[in-house]
């Protein structure tokens, strides 16, 4: 029997301070619990070691996420990667991509990263205006990601992906603009362009909530994304997903698993999985991980078995978001099959979803509104 292909994630839940819109589970790096984290995730990659429903599958990708990752010592990281190397079947070109911010890399941690075997770096760039980091409350500066990169590239990262943001608090679609010219003059192989949400519990929420700044405009937004989609085609690089863009072959192997209904295993407080069918969560909340782990239970909160009816609607909803689309035939038999058939003739009516060659697609104007498209085909 052929391994089916697995990402596994490793979510690391630790920053050193919390930017203004950022709603991830994540604690203040604390060395003490950084310490008894690794503990736990190592404990976590035995146990699902000794599972067979793991163990059939074939490692293509992995991915350090967080909070930052980069927190850790680059010693820590990769003993990390070293024991998931050791319990699961690892394929030999499996895409390995960490997360970083770029203050809080040196270029001896990229060089022992790039040499265990790390092979993408992503940085959260989010804007090239250190205006912009101070109305998010977002620590460093435009030199420190410059330097970062310079630094990565260095060290041997051949795969740097910087992540952006727009739509924030008195961004303009000039300084956007200035900051997608100096994003393509770094000439990273991947781009990842979020539009600002505002996210509850906050502190940007707040800020709005007390008219200190004002919130996202939409119409901004949008004028926003268009300009990206503009330049960053012009640029040699090809969008193929809602949030984001490639050079040809540098697609990220991890997150396409995500949108083409492939398997993952999360690992890490809150971290999500999908395998053989089930959907299932990591309790969020650092001291009740480390607690189950060290009684040697999966510390899993929530399961959810989805019927093959189910599975097929997550792979049309998720499939969308690519540019390349799905086959229009599961669409339709999707839609027939949940009773959205007259929501799906309105779509295509409306100019949100489109045709041809035997797929269809989200159109620009479905990508603004992919959610509300997503909850009308659920
Ligand atoms: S660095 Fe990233 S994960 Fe950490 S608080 Fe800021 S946005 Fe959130």
């Amino acid at each position: 029997m052929t391994a089916t292909a697995l990402g596994l994630y490793f979510h690391i839940p630790f920053c050193r301070q919390r930017c203004d819109f950022c709603a991830f589970y994540l604690e203040i790096y604390r060395d003490k619990s950084a310490s008894s984290f690794i503990d736990a995730l190592r404990e976590e990659i035995r146990l699902y070691g000794r599972q067979d429903s793991a163990r059939r599958h074939r490692v293509q990708s992995i991915y350090f996420g967080g909070g930052t990752p980069t927190t850790l010592s680059a010693e820590r990281l990769t003993s990390l990667l070293a024991e998931a190397r050791q319990t699961f079947e690892v394929a030999d070109d499996s895409e390995i991509s960490i997360e970083a911010h770029p203050a809080t890399v040196s270029g001896d941690d990229l060089s022992q990263l790039v040499h265990a075997g790390f092979n993408r770096i992503s940085f959260g760039a989010e804007s090239m205006d250190d205006g912009d980091f101070v109305s998010i409350g977002r620590p460093g500066t435009v030199d420190q990601t410059t330097q970062a990169i310079a630094l990565a590239r260095e060290a041997g990262f051949a795969n740097i992906n910087l992540d952006l943001m727009y739509g924030l608090p008195g961004q303009t679609l000039a300084s956007w603009t200035h900051t997608l010219d100096r994003i393509v003059q770094l000439n990273p192989s991947h781009i990842s362009c979020y539009a600002l949400t505002i996210e509850d519990n906050t502190k940007l929420a707040k800020n709005i909530q007390l008219g200190s700044i004002s919130a996202p405009d939409e119409q901004l937004q949008i004028a926003m994304d268009e300009t990206a989609h503009l330049l960053l085609e012009q640029a040699g690089y090809k969008r193929y997903e809602i949030s984001n863009y490639a050079k040809p072959e540098y697609a990220c192997r991890h997150n396409l698993l995500y949108w083409t209904n492939g398997a993952y295993l999360g690992l890490g407080p809150s971290a999500q999985s999908y395998m053989d069918g089930w959907r299932f969560g990591n309790i969020a909340d650092l001291a009740a991980y480390g607690q189950a782990l060290s009684e040697h239970h999966l510390p899993i909160e929530a399961q959810d078995h989805l019927s093959l009816p189910e599975q097929l609607r997550d792979a049309v909803i998720f499939g969308l978001r690519l540019v390349k689309g799905i086959p229009t035939q599961d669409l339709e038999a999707h839609a027939l099959r949940y009773g959205h058939r007259e929501t799906l003739i309105g779509l295509r009516s409306q100019k949100f979803i489109e045709e041809n060659d035997g797929r269809s697609r989200l159109t620009a104007k479905g990508r603004q509104y992919a959610d509300s498209v997503a909850e009308q085909l659920y």
